[in-house]
């Protein structure tokens, strides 16, 4: 089983809130790419300079929430050239001072104890369908995170029986409407007590979840979108 936070080519971060910042992809890019520049350009030898980054780039990103309830974390960056991580993870930060702490993540909101050993609900259940893995490969790193994180979909899919192979299709439509409709995506969301048991069920789900007052429309969109 492939592990969805990171891969080879592909990232998440859902879990620290990068969905739940308001903008498009782009603006989303870009306040990643902001993020990155501004901390790696910094001296991490002074804690202090650590702070006020967190400070001034929380001032500037909190306001942006799409819920209140959800916190976005502003040391969300690129570790690479097109994936996205943590830049205070001890091993993973591309910050070239980042070993002159032992416990660097303890800088942020979350603090070390919850952003190292939180395990995403849908990677820790290992439900994934080989397909989602394929399809990931041909989609932008904010697609494949966007239903990355979505432990429902994965779960409720990986217990249905006698579906297509291949439900790259119904992935991509999928992923179109989330990123349309700024659906929240984080990993964390309840579980539900029962999952939907038929795949018009799950279209349902889906549909009222993107928007309860075209729900009826967008499941037959979703349902038609199987094969
Ligand atoms: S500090 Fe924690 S919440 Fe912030 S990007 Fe790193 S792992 Fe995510």
């Amino acid at each position: 089983m492939q592990n969805p936070c990171m891969g080879a080519t592909q990232s998440c971060s859902a879990c620290c809130g990068l969905f739940n910042l308001k903008g498009s992809d782009d603006e989303r890019r870009d306040w990643i790419r902001r993020n990155t520049e501004e901390f790696l350009s910094l001296d991490i030898s002074l804690a202090a300079n650590i702070v006020n980054f967190r400070k001034e780039r929380e001032a500037a990103t909190l306001p942006h929430r799409v819920r209140e309830d959800i916190y976005v974390c502003p040391f969300v960056g690129f570790v690479d050239s097109q994936r996205t991580g943590c830049l205070l993870h001890p091993q993973g930060s591309p910050h070239p001072q980042i070993g002159l702490w032992a416990h660097p993540q303890n800088f942020s909101f979350y603090g070390e104890g919850i952003c190292l050993s939180y395990d995403c609900l849908a990677k820790e259940r290992r439900v994934y369908r080989a397909d989602f893995f394929l399809w990931a490969e041909k989609v932008s790193v904010f697609d494949y995170a966007r239903l990355a994180s979505d432990h429902t979909l994965h779960r409720a899919l990986a217990a249905l029986p006698d579906l297509p192979r291949d439900l790259s299709r119904f992935y991509s439509l999928l992923a179109d409407l989330y990123r349309q409709r700024g659906v929240v995506t984080t990993s964390f969301e309840d579980v539900e007590k029962s999952l939907p048991e038929t795949f018009a069920a799950l279209c349902d789900f889906l549909a009222r979840r993107i928007d309860a007052s075209h729900a009826e429309k967008l499941a037959e969109k979703l349902a038609a979108a199987m094969g």
